[in-house]
């Protein structure tokens, strides 16, 4: 295609930015539709170990996607897109998007503390969660290297969180949601496209 001259090539020019846009927004949309919400019977599947030799690059690719699409998402558990693997995401430090592979806690520690938590696929639902703010963890990561080390105040927190999805299915969110029996908001079926904050942190913890 030519060049395109005056008015007509900055017409040409807002139209390639408006369609890059809508383009990047269609994109973003398809992978924030990856998160499954409410009573979809693969949240409530306790996760399992990720074999030795597995390659779970592109669930990690996508987890990492999610995270970083959803407006305020700090943490996903491989089942909340539809894969029961023992997998986290985690925006350690409300910062920086750190993969765990087979996480397991090996301590609690710390005080206990009052945690206002949401939750990726229960959307606008939030609680208030009795949670550790010390934990020590032991993982690999994503070379599979392993490691053991502790984490404190918002970084407990939401692995806790994030754990509980892999452990028990539902994480405490969830089980709150199912205990209230309250039912899925009915613009949450048809749309498909508002997300909410997963975890919202409330502690008194000192870090
Ligand atoms: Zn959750």
């Amino acid at each position: 295609m030519g060049r395109l001259k005056g008015k007509n090539k900055s017409k040409a020019r807002n139209k390639k930015r408006s369609d890059a846009r809508k383009k990047s927004e269609s994109y973003k949309k398809k992978i924030l539709a990856k998160i499954l919400k409410w009573d979809e019977p693969v949240l409530s599947e306790k996760c399992i170990a990720v074999e030795k030799d597995e390659d779970i690059h592109n669930l990690i690719k996508d987890m990492g996607r999610v995270i970083s699409f959803s407006k305020n998402g700090v943490g996903l558990a491989a089942s909340q897109i539809g894969v029961t693997k023992r997998v986290i995401a985690a925006m350690l430090d409300k910062k920086n998007i750190t993969i765990f592979i087979n996480p397991e806690i090996l301590i609690h520690n710390g005080d206990v503390i009052k945690s206002r938590e949401m939750c990726l696929s229960f959307p606008n639902f939030e609680c208030v969660i009795d949670r550790y703010d010390t934990i020590t963890m032991r993982y690999e990561d994503i070379d599979r290297e392993l490691h053991t080390k502790e984490f404190k105040g918002f970084n407990a927190i939401v692995l806790q969180h994030e754990l509980g999805h892999l452990r028990e299915g539902l994480c405490d969110v969830g089980k709150e949601w199912k205990r209230q029996n309250t039912l899925p908001p009915v613009e949450e079926i048809v749309e498909q496209e508002e997300y909410e904050p997963s975890v919202k942190v409330e502690s008194n913890s000192s870090e």
